[in-house]
């Protein structure tokens, strides 16, 4: 090979030649001055043996193939680390591979989908011999990895599936000035600390009632591949003591896979209503029976609450039901009335947009995004007026007692009890200090 006459890819192989092969993290654009490249990309010049399939992480398959070095082929190992605006075609053609093994690639079934949709920090690994490519793989969910094989006959495709391990970890802390600070003390992320919040929604009033001295006690899952922190698997049981009232909350998997939270005897946390409407809103105006209008400047009741919140704020089904009527109503403007059991109606005014596909007859669920914030009708500012009406009597929203949601199935208890009770010693562990505290993403 001539010293001036180095394709890209000699070029950055030669220079990041003497780099361990089985790091990731270092763009090759920033070690080879004067080599436009999209993708940090490492290269090994070892000889290795093309068909070694990577079983567990991509870095791992790296390492498993510099340990197995076998000299069969004097194969190529690239390792792309994917950058914003990255393209394969665009990729391919810097790196000098073959554009018709790529156009194969992609006539493969299924594979053109999980190819393409490429996302900065992606990692794909390859192997090539003067750019004719002998193999790809590349991670295509967080349990899944897409492998691509050169066989006699064309390219095999494989998904190989890495399950992510489960870790238990317990915590526990009190609140000193945020639940972020004190989930964050004890080792936890923020995500942790708002499952925790969602879990106890129905109880705690988590930005306005939460103080210093209030306690939680939490165990919950963790979800690693080869030694590295994925993400937060769910809560599975968690204790908030709010001004000095205890609230708990064990996870029971349904027997159609999803996820509810009930008390340790059973009943459902879960209300059949939502307090509120709207995340993050303030109660701009409240249920007030002579009430001065302050459009019309007359005296007249106001028979819900209002939560002002920027236009394009998500307003969420009150309740389970069914959409009753959809459409402008006079001074409510926008409007959407839900039925629900037990007599109750909801109804949700001055919207600037209705969900998309909301139609009358649609069932939607509690939590379930029906419209945005907006200023239709009769309103000064972009706020929701919302009503709960039982048996087209108004009540106030705000005061009202919530009624529960179901309680765990008959059938079901007992087995419920029987996973509720480790869980629940579990916390009493914990809170007794006997159980120590994990920061377990610290761990190697
Ligand atoms: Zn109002």
């Amino acid at each position: 090979m001539q010293q001036g006459d180095r394709s890209p890819r000699e070029s950055f192989a030669i220079a990041a030649g003497d780099a361990r092969p089985h790091r990731f993290g270092v763009f090759a654009s920033s070690i080879v001055a004067g080599v436009a490249l999209v993708a940090g990309v490492w290269v090994t010049q070892n000889p290795v043996r093309g068909s070694a399939q990577p079983a567990v992480g991509v870095e791992r398959a790296v390492e498993q193939v510099v340990e197995q070095m076998v000299t069969i082929d004097p194969l190529e190992t690239l390792e792309i680390v994917i950058r914003r605006n990255d393209t394969l075609d665009a990729l391919f053609r810097q790196l000098e591979l073959s554009i018709a093994d790529l156009a194969a690639l992609r006539s493969l079934p299924d594979v053109r989908k999980s190819l393409d949709r490429l996302r900065p920090g992606d990692v794909i690994l390859l192997t090539h011999l003067d750019g004719e490519l002998k193999s790809l793989t590349r991670r295509i969910s967080d349990t899944a990895l897409l492998s691509v094989t050169r066989e006699e006959g064309g390219f095999t495709t494989n998904v190989v599936e890495t399950p992510l391990e489960v870790r238990p970890v317990a915590m526990a802390g009190t609140i000193d000035s945020s639940l972020y600070g004190a989930v964050n003390a004890a080792g936890g992320t923020d995500r942790l600390a708002v499952d925790l919040a969602e879990v106890f929604r129905y109880d705690i009033d988590f930005v306005n009632e939460v103080q210093p001295g209030d306690s939680f006690a939490v165990s919950y899952e963790q979800r690693w591949r080869d030694g590295e922190f994925i993400r937060e698997g769910d809560i599975l049981a968690a204790e908030f003591v709010n001004r000095g009232r205890t609230y708990r909350a064990v996870r029971y998997v349904m027997p159609d896979g999803s996820v509810e939270y009930f008390t340790p005897d059973g009943k459902s946390i879960r209300k059949a209503f939502l307090r509120f409407p709207v995340d993050f809103g303030r109660i701009s105006s409240g249920f007030n029976l002579a009430r001065r209008h302050p459009v019309l400047n007359t005296i007249r009741a106001h028979k819900g609450v209002d939560f002002a919140a920027p236009v394009g704020t998500p307003i969420k089904a009150a309740g389970n039901g069914r959409v009753q009527f959809r459409g402008a109503k006079g001074g409510y403007g926008n409007t959407v009335v839900l039925s629900h059991s037990g007599g109750v109606t909801t109804l949700y005014a001055h919207m600037s947009r209705y969900a998309r596909n909301l139609k009358v007859g649609d069932r939607v669920k509690q939590g379930e995004v029906i419209g945005y914030i907006g200023m239709t009708g009769l309103a000064t500012g972009p706020h929701l007026h919302y009503e709960y009406r039982v048996n087209g009597v108004h009540r106030n929203p705000a005061t009202i007692p919530l009624p529960k949601a179901e309680e765990i199935p008959a059938d079901l208890r007992e087995d419920f009890l029987a996973k509720a009770a480790p869980l629940l010693a579990g916390l009493d562990r914990i809170k007794a200090g006997e159980e120590e505290t994990r920061v377990a993403l610290a761990a190697p």
